[in-house]
């Protein structure tokens, strides 16, 4: 098998998803004893979100790529970062390392394009839904129209990302805001709605909402385990 680099803490909660869902995807495929071979660097969330809020992204993207060239140093064959607002600064990542980015918006987009998806909506933070970086990776590479949110309703959802579900918070009535948006997508004419931010499916697992979801934690988990198992 080959080892795989996770930059993860974004938030913890959901890294420790990638951490399950990876080593449950090589048990079910190889069997037995096997689990993932991994390199796991887990940040201090606090650091990387005071350089979101300020706007620091060359400073974050300098974090992220310091870890990279780590991982790489320590023989991850690829990289996994384990979160879908800080594919940002991926090209800062990519630029640092010799080992491939395995993109979060390629996991999701591959999935769409499979589904004959032409309009999806999208939730994720303010930066995934409002800023070019995930929608026009979208729109360019697998023909997808991106529907966002009402400004008001890209705000709750933000605020709650962060006030809540990367603390670990899972409150029913934001499971029921974030049911209610995904329902007005539907009216909108949205095919299936792209969970794009990692901590959003621990809130919706297990409900039935207006549109399929798809989750991109557990997309980007089925790039790296392909990955992971591409000479086994
Ligand atoms: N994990 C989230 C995401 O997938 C948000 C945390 C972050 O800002 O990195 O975008």
């Amino acid at each position: 098998m080959r080892q795989l680099g996770i930059l993860g803490g974004m938030s913890w909660e959901s890294t420790s998803s990638y951490y399950r869902l990876l080593n449950q995807g090589v048990r079910q495929r190889m069997g037995g004893l096997h689990s993932a071979p991994l390199l796991l660097h887990s940040v201090d969330f606090a650091q990387i979100a005071a350089l979101q809020k300020q706007g620091d992204w060359e400073a974050a993207g300098q974090v992220l790529a310091d870890i990279a060239q780590r991982l790489q140093g320590a023989g991850a064959s690829a990289l996994l970062l384990a979160t879908n607002t800080m594919h940002k600064v991926a090209p800062a990542i990519e630029a640092a390392v010799d080992i491939p980015l395995l993109h979060i918006g390629d996991a999701v987009g591959q999935a769409l394009q499979q589904r004959g998806v032409k309009r999806a909506a999208l939730l994720g933070t303010r930066f995934t839904m409002l800023e070019d970086f995930y929608r026009q990776r979208l729109a360019e590479r697998f023909a997808i129209e991106v529907l966002i949110p009402p400004s008001e309703q890209v705000e709750e959802i933000d605020r709650i990302i962060f006030a809540e579900l990367c603390q670990g918070r899972f409150e029913p009535s934001s499971r029921e805001y974030y049911l209610q948006c995904l329902a007005q997508l539907r009216e909108r004419d949205a095919e299936v709605a792209i969970l794009g931010c990692t901590e959003i499916g621990l809130l919706l697992e297990g409900t039935e909402a207006a549109l399929a979801m798809l989750d991109s934690t557990e997309l980007h988990v089925e790039m790296g385990l392909n990955w992971i198992l591409a000479d086994s």
